[in-house]
């Protein structure tokens, strides 16, 4: 499924039609270039599933926990993960197996860990057709 939007607005919605429709335990990465809008297609998803804190890049914890939405919403930046041991540090197979809801930005850094169930977001630019457009690719990986 591919969405196009031409506003961080439109990526926001985009975000919040698909945390609604989220379920227990499912697990969705994020991948795209810095500045892309990873973090505001987040923070869309978490106000759809119901999260009404607001949500910011975790950059210096790896994953922030947000408890106030319909499930739990786990989200993570492992931008400047160092070493994938960080990850069994944080205790990242608990949450993936756990009922929450696990969204993770800059996933394709950690990639050998990933389970293979799951929801992949890409966020493209194309320039040509304008600054703020944005490609938003869904895949369901089984
Ligand atoms: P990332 O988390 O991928 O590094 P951010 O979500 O923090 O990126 O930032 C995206 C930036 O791009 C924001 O400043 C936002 O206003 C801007 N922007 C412009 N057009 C769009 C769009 N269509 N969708 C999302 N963000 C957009
Ligand atoms: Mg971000």
């Amino acid at each position: 499924m591919t969405i196009e939007t031409r506003s961080p607005e439109e990526t926001f919605e985009t975000g919040f039609r698909m945390g609604e429709r989220a379920r227990a335990g499912q697990v969705y990465t994020l991948a795209g270039d810095l500045g892309v809008g990873k973090t505001v297609f987040t923070q869309g998803f978490a106000k759809g599933l119901g999260v009404e804190e607001h949500v910011n890049s975790p950059t210096f914890t790896i994953v922030q926990e947000y408890e106030d939405g319909r499930m739990p919403f786990y989200h993570f930046d492992v931008y400047r993960i160092g070493d994938i041991e960080e990850m069994d540090e944080i205790g990242f197979e608990e949450y993936i197996a756990g009922e929450g809801v696990c969204l993770i930005e800059w996933a394709n850094l950690i990639e050998e860990i990933l389970p293979e169930e799951r929801t992949e977001i890409l966020i493209e630019k194309d320039l040509e057709q304008g600054f703020d457009f944005r490609r938003i690719t869904v895949t369901e990986r089984k």
